[in-house]
């Protein structure tokens, strides 16, 4: 096998097949490392609740098909939001599937194997290579445990949430890509699929109930599988009081309320973690491009990640032409993939965040007050409702349901203001690396007065 390609590609995820994929289609010679055999790429523990619309965007930009046959579970209708109370409280429209990550996973691999990506499988990626300060390669342990070195023009991280290879960059490399993982990144999960004796009666739904014992981001989500069948699960980000809970024990505590044992067979039960922050600012370095859970592109409300993971490989894939066209592999040059990730799902992302942030310190109880009262209506967690301007009059209303907890009004009325202000300041994204600085500055600003810090 050769050793110098145009790009190399580390992880088989979406974002790893989308990314090949779209380097294939301008035929880029692409390889695509990685860890797991061949057989099992495209398989993780997922809510597998994918969006149409984004799934439909990228196989039509891609040339691909979009999910079909037996990849699709059923079809999801409705996000519900739900506190202790038995009522669907807030539903707002997810048109999607239920997918069968594997198969699908596959398939997608397949896809991109066919338009001639090589892939090395059972191979793990252990550090970058650095000349003339760039990113110029891989280190990789193979199967036989023998250490190798691929060259490539520029190299994309895919390796989901631990980003194997931006973690590995030493800190004086490109100074504003951030190398951090910390454990505030990510929750850490468990998910089980269930197979129900009685009918579960949620259809077409994904359901995040809140519950005041699960810590951050605060739900346990029950999406419906089939008319017996749900993939549930939980998880929460492992720190402060939190780091020596286990997540199991919250999730067979919460279970029990609502599936007790013995009213179910548990088909599949694994753990996993899932990113839980806004996305990474800057995504991009000498040669160096990140994209999708290494680069925390996962929705931080709902941990949709799977379809914002094939956008960003395949807006890599297209940043990676123009460079190795005009053979320019800096930060500048490849910048641009900063401004399409940000327009197209990073600023609803940022703003997601504050609305986790938000639910998080209101907490189910008061959440449910809120609601009971009509102080948060379900059109005012839409983005159209979040910028929906107020009047004085409007907050009297609000006020006057809100008595006595006015301190929650304050709340809302800071969380509105700060996402108003995160979606402003993501318009105002820096056309180029000297202007960031700045940029970035604020932006951390915004996110330490929501956590009231
Ligand atoms: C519990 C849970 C529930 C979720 N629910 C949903 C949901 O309902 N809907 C949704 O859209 N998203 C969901 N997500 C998020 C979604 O799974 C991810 O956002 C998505 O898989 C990200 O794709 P990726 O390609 O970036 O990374 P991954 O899918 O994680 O792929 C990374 C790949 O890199 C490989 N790799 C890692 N390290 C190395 C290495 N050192 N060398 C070589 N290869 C390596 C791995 O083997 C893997 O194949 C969930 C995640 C979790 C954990």
């Amino acid at each position: 096998m050769k050793n110098e390609y145009d790009v190399i590609i580390v992880g088989g995820g979406p974002a790893g097949v989308a990314a090949s994929l779209s380097c294939r289609r301008s035929n880029l010679e692409v390889l695509l490392i990685d860890k797991k055999p061949m057989e099992e790429i495209g398989d993780k523990v997922c809510g597998e609740a994918i969006s149409k619309k984004t799934s439909h965007f990228v196989s039509e930009k891609l040339g691909i098909k979009p999910p079909s046959g037996n990849e699709i579970n059923v079809l999801v209708e409705d996000l519900v939001l739900r506190t202790s109370l038995p009522m669907d409280h807030i539903t707002l429209p997810a048109i999607g599937y239920m997918v069968d990550r594997h198969k699908y996973g596959q398939r997608l691999l397949h896809d991109t194997i066919n338009l001639g990506t090589k892939v090395l499988d059972v191979t793990k990626v252990i550090k970058p290579i650095l000349e003339n300060n760039k990113v110029s390669g891989v280190i990789v342990k193979n199967s036989a445990g023998e250490e190798v070195e691929y060259f490539a023009k520029i190299v994309i991280d895919c390796s989901g949430v631990m980003g194997v290879i931006r973690t590995k960059l030493p800190d004086e490399f490109e100074p504003i890509l951030s190398k951090s993982l910390t454990k505030s990144d990510y929750a850490s999960c468990y998910r089980e699929i269930i197979q129900l004796k009685e009918e579960h009666g949620l259809d077409g739904k994904i359901v995040l109930q809140y519950e005041e014992d699960i810590p951050e981001p605060g739900y346990i989500w029950f999406f419906s599988d089939g008319k017996y069948k749900l993939n549930c699960g939980t998880g929460f980000i492992k720190e402060g009081n939190n780091q020596n809970k286990s997540v199991k024990k919250v999730y067979f505590d919460t279970m029990e309320k609502y599936y007790p044992k013995g009213s179910y067979e548990t088909l599949d039960g694994r753990g996993g973690i899932v990113s839980i922050r806004p996305p990474l600012w800057n995504a991009v370095a000498p040669g160096f491009i990140v994209a999708g859970d290494a680069a925390f592109h996962a929705d931080p409300l709902t941990a949709e990640g799977h379809g914002p993971a094939l956008i960003a490989g395949y807006f890599a894939g297209l940043v990676a032409k123009k460079a190795i066209e005009q053979n320019n592999y800096t930060t500048e040059k490849l910048w641009e993939y900063n401004k399409l990730i940000i327009s197209n799902f990073g600023a609803e992302h940022a703003r997601s965040r504050i609305l986790t942030i938000t639910l998080e310190r209101i907490g189910p109880r008061n959440l449910e007050f809120l609601l009971k009262r009509g102080v948060v209506k379900q059109s005012d967690l839409t983005s159209k409702g979040i910028m929906k301007k107020r009047s004085i009059f409007n907050y009297l209303m609000l006020a006057l349901r809100c008595f006595p907890k006015y301190s929650l009004l304050l709340l809302m009325k800071k969380a509105i203001d700060t996402s108003k202000s995160v979606a402003k300041h993501c318009l105002e994204y820096p056309n180029s690396p000297a202007e960031y600085r700045d940029w970035q500055i604020k932006m951390d600003l915004y996110y330490s007065k929501i956590h009231g810090k």
